[in-house]
């Protein structure tokens, strides 16, 4: 099939129409329920890393029924953090770092975790994933959160290219639109979890394959 070139306006329009009944990422869902400050979404995209987005909603719940401010976190025993998490992947060392962070929020920041990138990768377990999704969703700032599903699928489209997570991040703040630099994450993870997935991706049933060059892609339905 010979291809258009990609039109992100259009790609992005098709993909907002194909996943509009399937579960939205973690941090999107849980903002919409409301957990909407820069510390609760960090707490949610560490509890995330290595975590389905089913399982990290569940706890995140779970922790913010107990504490949703930095100083109601400190206040709590580790082992209270660990129990509510503790359905996610490495819950023991998540729970310990959430609870220093809300320790030196407390004791260095006012109690409030600033929207600055240096700030947030400067503390243990956060790196400039978590970092841009906190900017982008909770502090209203354009930041592009790259997560395995931006990375892979935005490679497959051929609209960057680039060999891991952090170079498709710097490719798409020189090439995508601001406009979709937070949408892009929101847009993307239910696609390649449900759409353009690792493993023989859905090619036949996909909104864009008429403008997707498919790069990599050796096996797909
Ligand atoms: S055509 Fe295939 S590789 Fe390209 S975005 Fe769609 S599912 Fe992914």
């Amino acid at each position: 099939m010979s291809k258009r070139p990609f039109d992100i306006d259009e790609a992005l329009r098709r993909i907002e129409a194909a996943v509009a009944d399937v579960p939205k990422a973690a941090l999107f869902q849980l903002y919409d329920e409301g957990f909407r400050s820069p510390f609760e979404q960090l707490a949610a995209c560490m509890i995330s890393i290595r975590t389905r987005d089913e399982t990290t909603v569940v706890c995140a719940r779970a922790l913010f029924a107990l504490a949703r401010t930095p100083a109601a976190m400190a206040a709590l025993d580790v082992v209270d953090i660990d129990t509510a998490i503790a359905g996610s992947t490495f819950h023991q060392p998540k729970a310990a770092q959430i609870r220093a962070i809300a320790e030196e929020l407390v004791a260095r920041h006012g109690g409030e975790l600033p929207c600055d990138f240096d700030t947030l990768t400067a503390f243990r377990g956060v790196g400039p994933k978590c970092a841009n999704l906190v900017l982008g969703i909770a502090c209203g700032q354009p930041a592009v959160g790259v997560d395995i599903h931006v990375h892979r699928v935005t490679n497959r489209w051929g609209y960057v290219e680039a060999n891991s997570p952090e170079r498709t991040m710097a490719a798409l703040e020189a090439r995508l639109p601001r406009r979709y630099w937070v949408d892009i994450n929101r847009l993307l993870v239910p696609f390649g979890k449900h759409v353009c997935t690792g493993t023989r991706p859905r090619c036949s049933a996909c909104p864009v394959l008429d403008m997707c060059r498919q790069a990599g892609v050796t096996d797909h339905r």
